[in-house]
């Protein structure tokens, strides 16, 4: 049986996860955000009071790190590393610095990959990242790459993080934004950038509906349903 995959990459807040997990539901696939998988690594660094731009002290923590991806009964992926459920510690803003210098190190990427790889192998998947429509999946079915000004990401982001109750100033979330983007276009190992048989959705100034709606017409005709 050949299962169907599409591959959402783009720059941090584009709002690919958002736009992911809906679409999931929508045409019933499951929804992988490969960016909790750098993050549970990234908390794992952190908590082992490892530097995370040190590629050797963290390339030797992956031999033990246990780091596994389960759907949970709400039908949403669930990180754990070992028998503990990190879903939401991983989103504490200091993490996304942690995943971001981790991911820039080829042997994290090489060690993640296979997990990334078997869920497409058994389910039809949607999956978001930085690198799966060029490395992680190049056969996708369905490649978008999606993105936004770095000023609207930044305003949506910090909105969420207000909601979460861990608000930031928008300035500081701004910056987060732009150095983030910085370091995954310009990283050596599965740089951010647009797959050539890519389709560039461009949501600066959309609705979350209006960017859903032009997102589930573009796949549903690519997939021809
Ligand atoms: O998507 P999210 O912001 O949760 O990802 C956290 C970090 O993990 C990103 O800043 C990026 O550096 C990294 N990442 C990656 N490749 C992916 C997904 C995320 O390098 N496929």
């Amino acid at each position: 049986m050949s299962f169907r995959s599409i591959a959402v990459d783009g720059p941090s807040g584009a709002g690919k996860s958002t736009m992911a997990k809906r679409l999931a539901e929508a045409l019933g696939f499951i929804y992988v955000d490969t960016g909790a998988i750098y993050r549970t690594l990234g908390l794992l660094a952190c908590r082992q009071g490892v530097a995370p731009d040190d590629a050797a002290a963290v390339t030797a923590l992956l031999p033990d790190a246990d780091i596994r991806l389960r759907y949970g009964s709400d039908g949403l992926q669930h990180m754990y590393l070992g028998s503990e459920d990190v879903t939401e510690s991983i989103r504490r803003p200091e993490i996304s610095k942690y995943a971001s210098s981790v991911s820039a190190i080829p042997a994290v990427r090489a060690f993640l990959l296979n997990m990334q790889r078997d869920l497409a192998r058994t389910h039809d998947v949607i999956m978001d990242g930085r690198d799966i429509g060029t490395v992680v999946l190049p056969a996708a079915d369905v490649k978008i790459f999606l993105t936004a000004s770095a000023e609207d990401r930044a305003r949506r982001r910090h909105a969420e993080l207000a909601a979460k109750g861990l608000p930031d100033c928008y300035e500081t979330v701004l910056a987060d934004i732009i150095e983030r983007d910085r370091k995954d276009t310009t990283r050596a190992a599965a740089p951010l950038q647009q797959a050539e048989d890519a389709i560039a959705v461009d949501t600066t100034g959309l609705s979350l509906q209006e960017s859903f709606d032009a997102l589930l017409e573009t796949i549903r005709r690519k997939l021809g349903q």
